[in-house]
């Protein structure tokens, strides 16, 4: 397989490639999520989008200009008066933007606009276009094609890169099955293949993967836990009247409710979601409030499992005639928390959280002994 791609294989840079978008790095510690709305339609209703998703806490903002529709009728975007608009937007908020090009042609009145480009699905192997873009200047969002397989994906990406620009991130956004449940069967396989064969960064587009906005949040959180570095998400202010992908755009409320899930899943992992950088406003408070909230919750959870696991080792401990404390083992326990939160704890600050910790799961081990006796 490695044979139809070089490039873009893992084994050419094991350690994964880093791709930044305006001054937001894709592919890096923290995960990103992309938002706006299906087409750019009007000045206010990009400036008002791009304002609700930075105050949730997305980092690059998206919005069509130029769009692919299946049929002639359908809206087929500003053009380049959207680019414009798009462009003012994320001027306005401090959002680097992303957008389509349709066209080998339209690369560099594109470029000129975007702070990237993005290759629709149904353009994955427009071959002249993927040449083009080898010179674009811009970072690339490589969406992969509707029934194209993993290793065309890997190939087109190779396109781009062979003609001068490594700076591709793919998106995984759904592929078409013989399933009719959701618009597109979403490929989380394709996640975590791709992470194995190619050290590109990979999204998931969780919108157009299913066509449907109440399935935006659960494959959301699928897509953080196996392994994305980010998300491409609609979101529009009155989905209702949207001219396009209404059905599975979010509204902002909504959005910022996946975006504090999310918060506290990716916690879990020790992967931090990006804090947007210019949330200084009301909304920006209420969103780092509401995500702290979230993690709080994670914790209680984490700390009341804790304390079952050692209600049960306690049983253990006294079944085998063990002490119930083992001062070693506490300490072990304590020095690992040091090693873990480095950089972020004062280690004796870490060390007082611990044996607290400690402390009151063995109160509860006692307590529950006393009772089940
Ligand atoms: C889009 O992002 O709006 C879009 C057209 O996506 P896709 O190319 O994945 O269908
Ligand atoms: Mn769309």
């Amino acid at each position: 397989m490695g044979e139809q791609y070089k490039l873009v294989a893992r084994e050419t840079k094991p350690q994964g490639t880093k791709v930044r978008i305006g001054g937001v790095e894709v592919g890096g510690a923290e995960f990103i999520v992309m938002a706006g709305p299906c087409a750019v339609e009007s000045d206010h209703q990009i400036r008002n989008t791009a304002e609700r998703v930075r105050a949730a806490g997305a980092r690059i903002l998206r919005g069509g200009a130029f769009k692919p529709r299946t049929s002639p009728y359908s809206f087929q975007g500003l053009g380049e008066e959207g680019l414009k608009l798009l462009a003012a937007a994320g001027r306005a908020t401090g959002l680097p933007v992303v957008t389509e090009v349709l066209t080998a042609e339209d690369v560099k009145l594109v470029a000129g606009y975007a702070d990237a480009l993005q290759v629709g699905a149904r353009n994955m192997q427009n071959f002249a276009l993927l040449k083009a873009l080898g010179s674009a200047g811009r970072p690339i969002v490589l969406k992969r094609g509707l029934s194209s397989t993993i290793e065309e994906l890997l190939m087109a990406a190779e396109y781009v890169c062979l003609h001068g620009n490594p700076h591709v991130i793919l998106c995984e956004r759904g592929i078409r099955t013989f399933e009719t449940a959701t618009r597109n069967t979403l490929d989380f396989n394709a996640v975590a293949v791709l992470k194995q064969f190619t050290h590109l960064p990979i999204i998931v587009d969780p919108s157009h993967g299913t066509g449907r906005r109440n399935l935006v949040g659960p494959v959301s959180k699928a897509a953080a836990a196996i392994g994305a570095d980010g998300l491409i998400i609609e979101v529009h202010p009155e989905p209702e009247t949207a001219l396009s992908d209404g059905p599975q755009s979010l509204t902002p409320t909504e959005f910022s409710a996946i975006m504090r899930e999310l918060a506290a899943h990716l916690a879990l992992q020790g992967r931090p979601l990006a804090v947007g950088a210019g949330s200084c406003d009301v909304g920006g408070i209420d969103a780092h409030r509401e995500r702290i909230d979230s993690i709080d919750e994670a914790l209680v959870n984490l700390l009341c499992e804790r304390v079952r696991i050692a209600i049960e080792l306690g049983r253990l401990k006294r079944d085998m005639g063990y002490p119930i404390q083992s001062t070693e083992r506490e300490t072990v326990v304590v020095e690992r928390a040091k090693r873990l939160s480095e950089g972020v704890f004062e280690p004796s600050a870490i060390g007082r959280l611990f044996r607290a910790i400690i402390e009151e799961t063995r109160a509860s081990e006692e307590c529950h002994a006393v009772t089940t006796k």
